[in-house]
């Protein structure tokens, strides 16, 4: 079908990682004209691995015609191995189950999204709204460098902490939820592993780990803090917290600290969930995890890139009729983005487990799962959630 757009036309999307090109690609698609502003002065590379599962973010993603390039990067780990201090093997993570149908790093997957919709979007990196007033005739939008724009409508798809949802949704901060756990990662010299494989080190509430993809080595941290009590834009400070929190691990953990000054694409962030009464006020609307987060094992990046499916095609269908289309895009998203967010919450247990006993209980889990039929079962149960939605053709 061919849509012509008659109002509503200019879209601004503040945030270009995952939900936000994958929204532009649509709004483009159906005949909007998208505006990506991202804060960064470039498109943000880093972060570990993510991954799709099930025929449902297999099909979006092979509908937005990118499924092709994600497969051809996607890191193909053999395993997750779990070691002690002197990097003897204790247990081990086969990274069938936990991988999902297709894994591959943030910043490739986001990379690849740009790629796709270069095009069709202006992108403005470098820039941040500072101000959303609606009007009877769009949203009069501030920058904090270019000159003040009107949008016929605007979306918050700018993560965890997000800037649009402060601005019209209020600063409290009330429905971002912790989970009690920090993560960090970044990039490090292939000379720290040379293992395919990832490895990971416990002790009581810290995790830290290494793994190479092949083409480079990512180092990963979890630890658990119920409140680090950090400034999310302040670098130097989340790394000073993430140093205080690894000092005295041994295995190569001095090491990945070490490298941690000369990282291109340090990241920190607490562990955390939003929930939202409603998803969007007047002409704004949020999406990814601006809007709903559910931390690791949520399925927050595979459901982000359903959710732009779902919200342009209900405005394409509604031909920009936001009010129609915001209310359809959240009764539809709603119980699906649950799913995750409940199965995320018991996830983030086997990230730093507390206590001795709890990492053994653990590395015992893990030993177990590799076997049939406990590993048909928790891939059958991640994938379910994954696939818990019946998506409209738009
Ligand atoms: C650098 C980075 C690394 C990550 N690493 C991991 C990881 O290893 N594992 C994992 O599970 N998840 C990671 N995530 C989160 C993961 O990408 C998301 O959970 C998921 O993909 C949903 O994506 P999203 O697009 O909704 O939000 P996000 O991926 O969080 O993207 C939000 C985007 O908005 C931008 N932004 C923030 N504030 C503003 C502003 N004021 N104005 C304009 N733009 C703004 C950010 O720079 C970012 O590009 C990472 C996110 C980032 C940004």
């Amino acid at each position: 079908m061919v849509f012509r757009m008659e109002t509503n036309r200019d879209i601004l999307i503040s945030g270009a990682s995952v939900a936000g090109p994958a929204l532009a690609y649509w709004l483009s698609r159906y005949g909007f004209k998208p505006t990506v502003v991202e804060r960064a002065p470039a498109l943000r590379g880093g972060g570990y691995a993510v991954d799709f599962r099930g025929k449902v973010h297999l099909g979006v993603l092979s509908k937005m015609g990118v499924l092709d390039s994600i497969q051809a990067q996607q890191t193909r780990l053999s395993s997750i191995t779990y070691v002690d201090q002197d990097g003897r093997p204790v247990s081990r993570m086969p990274a069938g189950i936990f991988a999902g149908d297709v894994e591959i790093l943030r910043g490739d997957l986001g990379r690849i999204l740009y790629d796709a919709t270069s095009d069709g979007s202006e992108y403005v990196f470098g820039d941040s709204i500072t101000g959303i007033s609606q009007r009877p005739d769009g949203v009069h939008v501030t920058f904090s460098r270019g000159a003040p724009r009107v949008f016929g409508l605007v979306i918050g798809a700018d993560g965890l902490h997000s800037n649009v949802r402060k601005l019209v949704f209020g600063e409290d901060g009330g429905p971002v939820r912790d989970l009690g756990y920090y993560v960090s990662i970044y990039t490090v010299p292939d000379s720290l592993v040379q293992e395919r494989a990832g490895l990971l080190h416990s002790v009581p509430g810290r995790t830290a780990g290494v793994f190479s993809a092949g083409r480079q080595a990512i180092a990963q941290f979890y630890f658990s803090s119920t409140d680090a009590g950090y400034d999310h834009q302040d670098v130097e400070q989340q790394q000073k917290i993430l140093v205080d929190a690894f000092t005295g691990v041994g295995w190569r953990v001095p090491d990945l600290l070490d490298a941690m000054r000369e990282a291109p694409d340090f990241y920190f962030d607490s562990v955390s969930q939003v929930y939202l009464d409603r998803w969007s006020s007047g002409r704004v609307a949020l999406i990814g995890d601006a809007a709903c987060a559910a931390g690791p094992g949520g399925n927050g990046t595979g459901n982000a890139v359903v959710a732009a499916y779902v919200l342009a095609g209900e405005l394409a269908a509604t031909n920009g009729d936001y009010r129609t289309a915001f209310d359809r895009y959240e009764r539809l998203m709603r119980p699906y983005i649950a799913k995750g967010q409940k199965q995320a919450k018991g996830g983030s247990q086997f990230l730093a487990p507390p206590t001795e006993k709890r990492i053994r209980q653990r590395d015992r889990f893990f030993r177990m799962v590799g076997y049939l039929p406990a590993k048909g079962i928790i891939r059958y149960l991640s994938t379910r959630t994954a696939t818990g939605i019946d998506l409209p053709s738009y």
